[in-house]
């Protein structure tokens, strides 16, 4: 098949970093053992293996406040979707020693919450809910802060004459978001717009969606708790109009999507490791599609 490789895909800077980070610590003789990482490193369970052949231990679960409490020494390591300032209180608390892999979208994204609370804004955070980094991102200022999903969820606030800022999650899609502002800037005209949605879910979304139009299906391949390869997926379809399917490994690629197809195109989300992507890329580079019974004739 004809496969399109999708630039820029896999690795963004912000997990390159973390990842090496934790590598580091791990080989350090002197960091204190045993060495948690809180929550996974990223959202993609390859990575997280690359970790545990380290020695490291993952807390798997979303809630950092709630996993801080199984930790009752060593060494600590913050992921890259960063934590709320209770969490680094309690890690202080508790005598532990921290690592910090915030990605310095996150923390700038933080301080913004700050700054913006500091001044008297409520803010409207718009997030996943249940995904560490707006637990992180509204620890920042909770008692400010209202976590929304779409522009429905902010119904019920009493938010009229108020000082009003809507604030971004990272690896959301710009096209979701920019739907939710609009509606929201109906409601509240005065509200003040800050898109923290980072520059590398930005790239890899806009040249899916421009790579896709000359595609007839799209392999996006990420793991299902992967919000940026979910919304990798979405946007191929909502945006491009074609077909799009995440996939761990290349064996959970299913014939049935490449039929009759003649180019496809790959693309990885920013926690997706890149020999994964590289054997899905080689394996559809010598398959050879079956032709569609219409083709046939
Ligand atoms: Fe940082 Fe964006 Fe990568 Fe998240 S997706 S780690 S915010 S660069």
């Amino acid at each position: 098949m004809e496969v399109v490789k999708i630039t820029p895909r896999g690795y963004c800077y912000g997990v390159v970093d973390a990842m090496k980070l934790v590598r580091q610590v791990a080989e350090n003789p002197a960091a204190k053992k045993p060495i948690f990482v809180l929550g996974l490193i990223v959202h993609n369970h390859h990575a997280v293996e690359e970790l545990d052949r380290y020695g490291v231990i993952s807390l798997d679960g979303e809630n950092r406040l709630e996993l801080i409490e199984q930790v009752k020494d060593g060494t600590v390591v913050f992921t890259a979707h960063g934590v709320s300032q209770e969490v680094r209180r309690r890690a202080e608390e508790i005598g532990l020693d921290v690592v910090d892999a915030t990605c310095p979208d996150v923390t700038k994204t933080h301080d913004l919450i700050r700054r913006l609370a500091d001044d008297g804004y409520t803010i409207l955070y718009i997030g996943r809910r249940g995904h560490p980094e707006p637990e992180g991102a509204m620890g920042e200022a909770p008692d400010h802060v209202h976590l929304i999903e779409t522009a429905k969820d902010a119904e019920g606030l009493d938010l009229d004459g108020r000082k009003l800022a809507v604030v971004t999650q990272t690896t959301l899609s710009r096209w979701d978001t920019e739907e939710t502002i609009s509606h929201l800037r109906e409601r509240f005209p005065q509200i003040e717009v800050f898109n923290e949605i980072c520059l590398a879910t930005q790239l890899r979304q806009e040249a899916a969606v421009r790579e896709a139009s000359r595609c007839d299906v799209v392999i996006v391949v990420g793991d299902t708790r992967s919000n940026n390869s979910n919304r990798l997926v979405q946007v191929v379809r909502e945006q491009a109009g074609r077909p799009a399917y995440l996939v761990d490994t290349v064996a959970d690629i299913d014939p049935a999507w490449l039929e009759g197809k003649q180019t496809v195109g790959v693309t990885a989300g920013s926690s997706t490791p890149s020999p994964i992507t590289r054997e899905v890329v080689q394996f559809l580079e010598a398959y050879k599609a079956p032709e569609t019974a219409t083709a046939r004739g």
